[in-house]
């Protein structure tokens, strides 16, 4: 069995996490699939997703620290849009995750969460979920 479906985030301001795996996991339990795989992907060039902690809001605000240090904005950058540290962090972090679905649920950590990253908001977005299995 595989199933596909989409929802909308709204984001924030320009560096904005959200917490999205409550709305990942309502995919997994209508898609009906027990056992198998769960793709997220972001079709979006300034926005990503990454898997990490869910309970201290510090850590997302340390991590967007940590990727300005490496990619802050740049009067060099030519893109006429200006907006390439944004596009840069995106590539830094990626567009999908893949996780493992066991017992109809997402198999995640105890501290983990789904986060879908904005690096270029506030904006509407798209998030695309795919699952696989039996
Ligand atoms: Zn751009």
């Amino acid at each position: 069995m595989t199933a596909l479906s989409e929802f909308n985030v709204r984001s924030g301001g320009e560096t904005d996490w959200i917490n999205i795996t409550g709305d990942v996991q309502k995919k997994v339990a209508a898609s009906g699939i027990r056992e198998g795989i769960c793709v997220v992907f972001i079709p979006h060039t300034t926005a990503a997703v990454t898997i990490n902690e869910n309970a201290d809001p510090d850590v997302s605000r340390d991590v967007n620290f940590a990727l300005n240090m490496i990619s802050p904005d740049r009067r060099e950058f030519r893109h006429g849009e200006g907006n390439s540290a944004a596009h840069t962090k995106t590539s830094l972090v990626g567009p999908s995750i893949t996780l493992i679905v066991t017992g109809g649920r997402l198999l995640l950590g105890t501290w983990q969460g789904i986060w879908f990253n904005e690096y270029d908001g506030p904006r509407t977005r798209k998030v695309h979920v795919r699952v696989s299995g039996d």
